[in-house]
């Protein structure tokens, strides 16, 4: 069960990473995740890594390859994994089958977390977040009892400055400009499906488990 899990920011996709590891015991590699533990290691590559991240420049796609290769050649990738993060580019994606093909290893599925922009946009401008405890509430599905005052704390609640309109469509513009290619790549390979990412929570974990399970 060797998955790669796509969705645009705010899909839910961290929810599904986390239902997809209970339901087949397989790890979830994130490319945050393996940057912190390739540096914390101390690995050649991790080392290097740090180096651009410290002057703040964009790691360049020879480290971060490099980095998955490592990740994904340790044991407990053979059974599987839920990769997430990488690749975002077709060229990174084409990187991912030379390593895996070296490994013996096949991409099973990519999985997308579809959601449409305007229902994005609207989860992020009606989130509301405690300043005490951190609860997060939305002004439309999920509000708390008392307008802007936490249900389990009494705190305050406030609106985190990047949910905005203007800052989602840019992330989405961004997004979907450099996803829809890896999209086109892998559903010429047939192992692309796209799930309903509307739906309930539930539901969505529902469909991504029945989708690997078929
Ligand atoms: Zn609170």
């Amino acid at each position: 069960m060797h998955i790669l899990l796509m969705g645009p920011p705010g899909a839910g996709k961290g929810t599904q990473a986390a239902e997809l590891v209970k339901a087949f015991a397989i790890p979830h590699i994130s490319t945050g995740d393996m940057f912190r533990a390739a540096i914390k290691e101390g690995t050649a590559l991790g080392r290097e890594a740090k180096g651009y991240m410290d002057q703040g420049k964009l790691v360049p796609d020879s480290v971060t390859i490099g980095i998955v290769r490592e990740r994904l050649a340790k044991d407990d990738c053979k059974k599987g994994f839920i990769l997430d993060g990488f690749p975002r580019t077709v060229e990174q994606a084409d990187a991912l089958d030379g390593i895996l093909k070296e490994l013996g290893l096949k991409l099973t599925r990519v999985l997308n977390i579809n959601v449409p922009a305007a229902d994005l946009i609207e989860r992020a401008t009606g989130r509301r977040i405690c300043k005490q405890c951190g609860a997060t509430y939305h002004v439309k599905f999920n509000p708390p009892k008392k307008e802007g005052i936490c249900d389990a704390c009494g705190g305050e609640l406030f609106q985190r400055a990047d949910d905005t309109a203007e800052t989602m469509k840019n992330r989405l513009s961004v997004y979907e400009a450099s996803t829809k290619p890896l999209i086109d790549y892998y559903e010429k390979a047939g192992i692309y499906t796209e799930v309903d990412g509307r739906q309930a929570i539930d539901k969505v974990t529902a469909d991504l488990i029945s989708t690997l399970k078929g």
